[in-house]
């Protein structure tokens, strides 16, 4: 049996683990994120002891990591973390400095596409070759599996910084993305609902006004992709979709946005199997990185 590891790598958190999939997780670990350094060497001794202790390699360890990230392979950045916000971080080389220090290879993606790929190994995406899952949390990412393989094109998406309709009477909120303002997630990530609010969401009833704001601004991207990629099915993850509630309102105004032009029972009959929670909770991202290192080293696309 190949056994893999994975790394979360988080703006506040980094999830580490070793094993072959959800129901065999030999060891793992969780810590803060601090500066990089510190912290890519607690990741490195972690996979080191494992290795010294139960006398076995790793065939792979895979990243899902914050980003934005280069994935490139031809570009001299490749694996690094490159222009973000987060201090200290700027053009962190993560996948070379792990490969390095635990003579491991090592693969990267973003945390939004690891976590998706998981979902199609383990979790609510098993049956599906083409789909997408958004993590709508402190921040909001979007992750797009094609024909079983996480997507990049250019760089990879960034669906969190799609532009959508804000109507500035009804929410006169300017949002609060550094680089756009009113971005999607500017208006709709966790972030933003306590900027609005002044509470954090967890907080507030689920009949206040502010989740049938937040809904409709999901509800807008969701049509929107829906039209740009045409995912046979979305997951939506991260803090703010732990509001069950969310979901009966978003569906229903995606179908009213779309209209009856996409015109398929998935949508009109059957959106409640076409947006939906994904199954793989607390361990959803690092499960992720697991499943890259999985497609990635085992020599083959299957399962
Ligand atoms: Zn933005």
């Amino acid at each position: 049996m190949r056994l893999y590891g994975g790394i979360e790598a988080g703006g506040t958190k980094f999830l580490c683990a070793i094993g072959t999939g959800p129901d065999d997780i030999q060891a793992e670990i969780r810590f803060p994120t601090t500066e990089p350094d510190e912290t890519l060497n607690h990741a490195v001794d972690f996979f080191r002891q494992f290795m010294i202790k139960t006398r076995q390699r790793l065939d792979g360890i895979g990243i899902g990591s914050f980003g934005p990230l280069e994935l490139n392979p031809g570009s001299a950045n490749f694996g690094k973390i490159t222009s973000t916000p987060k201090s200290g971080w700027a053009y962190t080389d993560l996948r070379h400095k792990i490969e390095q220090e635990t003579a491991t290879p090592v693969t990267i993606d973003t945390d939004a596409n690891a976590a998706a790929l998981g979902e199609g190994f383990w979790g609510a995406a098993v049956d599906l070759r083409d789909y997408l899952y958004l993590t709508i949390g402190t921040g909001i990412g979007g992750g797009l599996v094609v024909q079983g393989k996480p997507y990049h094109g250019l760089i990879h998406p960034e669906m969190g910084h799609i532009r959508i309709p804000h109507d500035r009477e009804e929410d006169p909120f300017d949002g609060i993305c550094p680089y756009h303002g009113d971005c999607f997630e500017g208006l709709a990530s966790g972030t933003a609902m306590q900027a609005r609010t002044g509470q954090s969401g967890e907080l507030l009833p689920a009949y206040h006004p502010a989740w049938e704001i937040e809904a409709s601004y999901i509800a807008l991207a969701l049509a929107s992709l829906v039209c740009s990629v045409s995912p046979q099915r979305i997951l939506l993850g991260g803090g703010v979709m732990q509001q069950d509630h969310l979901f009966p309102m978003i569906r229903l105004k995606v179908q009213q946005l779309l209209n009856g032009y996409v015109q398929v029972p998935a949508i009109t009959e059957n959106i409640q199997h076409y947006i939906v929670p994904p199954k793989l909770g607390q361990r959803a991202g690092v499960l992720g990185a697991i499943a890259l290192a999985k497609q990635t080293f085992s020599g083959s696309l299957n399962r």
